[in-house]
Parts: C-alpha cells; structure tokens; sequence
C-alpha cells in the first residue's frame, strides 16, 4: 500500500490564515472574501485558500449575506464569514444621561436577559458604575450563570473618552465624571476587563451588527438624545479621531443661533435641536399627548400636525448640518437614533429635505437617511455586539 505524506502548510499560507481568523474574529457581524481580499491585499486565490484552511476546524462558519446589499455587487448573494461563537455569555451595559441599560446575551448575540432603571449618571459616576456592576451580577444570577460563565463586557458611556487611556473628558459641568478611568472602574467591580467606548460609537456598533445599517462600511450613527453626537464608520471601521473627540457634532456652529451651549459657546447645533429644545418648544404651544416619560420614544408626536412640523424643521437644521458631513465624507447611510429618531417619519422628512438642498448631488443621491431600527436601545445591542467581539478575540 502506497503511502501518501501530507506536506504542512507553507509559512506564509500559515500567516495568512491567521491574518485572516483576526480580522473575521474582529468583525462579529461577517465579512465577505472581497472585503478580505482589499483588507489586506491578499489576492482572491489566497483569501480562498485561507478560508478554506480555517472553515474545517470550525473557527469560522460560513452563512449567507443577509444585509441590506449597501456594499455589495449586484447578481449572486455573497456569503459571510462569521467567526465561530464559542459557548458561554458576554455582557452589554448602556449609560446614558439618565439611564442604566444592562444586557446579558449570547456569543451569538441572542439576547437572554436585559434590565433599564432611571439614574442620575451625569452627576453620579461612581455611583453609577456601583449600579451597573450590581445589576449586571443580579441579570447573571437570575439567569442561572456565574460571573465565570461572562466571556467578554463592554459598556457605552455618555460623554467622550480617550480611547488609549480611557479616561472620560466631558463636555459640560460634570465634575464626577471629569478624567474618571471608567474602564478601570467597571473593570474592577467585575473582575475582569471591560471595553468601553463612547456611547454613539456604540449606537453604530448596535445598528452595524443587528439593525438599520446592516451589511454597510461607510455610515454614520446619529445618536440624537439630551445632547448630539455621531458615531462614524469610514471603510468598515470606526473613527475616533486623534484624541477620540471625533464626531461631536452637537457642537457644530449654526450661524444666526445665540443659544448658550453646556460646552461654553453659543449657537451649537444641540442649543437648537436635542430632545431637551423639542420638548421646550411642543410644551410652549401646550400640545397634548406629549410622553409623560422624560426618556420616553416619541413616535406619537405625528399624530399632531403642529407637533409634527416643530419636529420636521428640527430634522431641516439637522440635516443641514448632516449635509456638510455628506459633502465631507459622502456616506452610504445616516441612521438616526435616540429619543428624536424615535420620532420617525416627519424628522427623516426634514433631514432628507435639507441634504438634499444642501449637499452636492452625488453625495445627496449616494445617502440614505433612516431611523435606527433598535430604537432606544442601539446603543445597549452595540455594546453586547462588543462584548462578543471581545470574547471572540480573548478565544
Ligand atoms: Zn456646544
């Protein structure tokens, strides 16, 4: 009986192949071949090999695309390469202005258990942290598990953080949270280390991996709430700028506004346009049916044409401002979330009627303008979708 030797694989063919379990371990959401192929300039033929190589130890799986096709080439649906989950659960926690949100999931992101209760975390961030870390033991008690049983968390903050320290650097007058070493904090009441990062950052991350920009490279995340900010994915990742400020668009000058903003200057976009200045307005024209929640979705203020064309010019001088960003950097999506994108169609009618105005046409007719699928909840899915990635990378 002949025999038949097995030569191993080439050194380089084994650095590719670890080049590319990376990359798809650092993407839970998938990634195509061509999207490997232009990452890191392998040829198709070795991004095949490659893959080939990693599918059969089951560190990768393949599934179908199921996107909504904003990066892809027309004909044949293309397949995603998802890294393999492995089994165990991750940890998402959202801190907004007002609010905890704790997340317990799976690696492959269905969702077990989740708890919100209202906080004063602008001015209590120790307190805060407290908080999040007990009602993430109770969610993971309640569920049957242990703290050993969490493989990866990750958390949104409410304010901007430098992303090699991760110390917090507000922008208003919140002294607790000035240079608090939020990661350090949370990591030390959990026992292990968390990711933290911006919370529109997070809202993107959310709508990237489960909502409304699905399947994109190129979008903004609008987190429109107390304040403005946006998440921003350029090529497939995140941008956070040199010092992580990136995407601070509330504080955008609008030319003819004198409002005094929380960051010192007058005439900042959020001075006009935030859920604080809507509900100002719609409660100076004593509308009914206002949300009795001061954290509540907005989605029946359509109802009322008068509260619906306050919340449509709201979305014109947005969208005037989102229209100097299509110009800059031409995306493919904006989606909008927090309390105002709860408000759906007449503020998506007033941002779309502005870029359309004011961008240049090929960046105008390239965007699509949508609301966030999670609702108020991008944010807390963005932040589980990072606890996954977190657990994939430590596998
Ligand atoms: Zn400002």
């Amino acid at each position: 009986m002949g025999l038949t030797v097995l030569s191993a694989p080439s050194a380089r063919r084994q650095r590719s192949r670890q080049q590319l379990l990376e990359i798809i371990r650092s993407h839970p959401g998938g990634v195509t071949r061509s999207y490997l192929s232009a990452l890191t300039g392998l040829s198709r033929s070795a991004v095949a090999e490659g893959v080939q190589d990693l599918l059969p130890g089951g560190l990768v799986v393949e599934q179908r695309e199921h996107g909504r096709g904003l990066n892809r080439s027309r004909g044949r649906p293309s397949s995603l390469l998802v890294p393999a989950a492995p089994s165990g659960a991750v940890v998402g926690i959202d801190l907004g202005h007002t609010h905890i949100s704790v997340a317990l999931a799976r690696t492959d992101g269905e969702l077990l258990a989740e708890q919100r209760e209202s906080f004063d975390v602008d001015n209590r961030a120790e307190a805060a942290v407290d908080d999040a870390a007990r009602l993430v033991e109770t969610l993971v008690t309640h569920s049957g598990l242990t703290m050993a049983d969490v493989l990866g968390v990750a958390a949104g903050i409410p304010c901007p953080l430098d992303p090699v320290s991760g110390r917090t650097r507000p922008l208003g007058d919140h002294p607790t949270w000035s240079d608090f070493d939020v990661r350090e904090e949370l990591s030390r009441r959990l026992g292990r280390q968390v990711r933290v990062a911006n919370d529109a950052e997070m809202g993107a991350h959310g709508e990237r991996r489960f909502g409304a920009a699905r399947g994109c490279r190129d979008f903004l995340y609008v987190k429109a709430s107390h304040g403005l900010g946006a998440g921003l994915v350029l090529n497939g990742e995140v941008y956070r700028g040199a010092t992580g400020a990136a995407g601070e668009i509330g504080h955008i000058q609008l030319p003819g506004a004198q409002g005094l903003c929380r960051c010192g200057n007058r005439g900042c976009l959020e001075t006009v346009v935030s859920i604080d200045a809507l509900r100002h307005q719609l409660e100076e024209l004593h509308l009914p049916g206002l949300p009795s929640s001061s954290n509540g979705p907005l989605t029946s203020l359509g109802a009322n044409p008068v509260a619906a064309r306050i919340v449509t010019e709201g979305g014109r001088v947005l969208g005037h401002v989102l229209a100097d960003l299509c110009n800059c950097l031409n995306p493919a999506a904006i989606v909008i979330g927090g309390e105002l994108g709860t408000a759906g169609q007449p503020l998506l009618e007033g941002v779309r009627e502005s870029i359309h105005h004011y961008a240049l046409s090929a960046s105008a007719h390239a965007v699509d303008i949508r609301t966030a699928q999670l609702g108020l909840r991008s944010e807390l899915m963005g932040a589980v979708s990072q606890a996954i990635e977190h657990a994939l990378i430590q596998a």
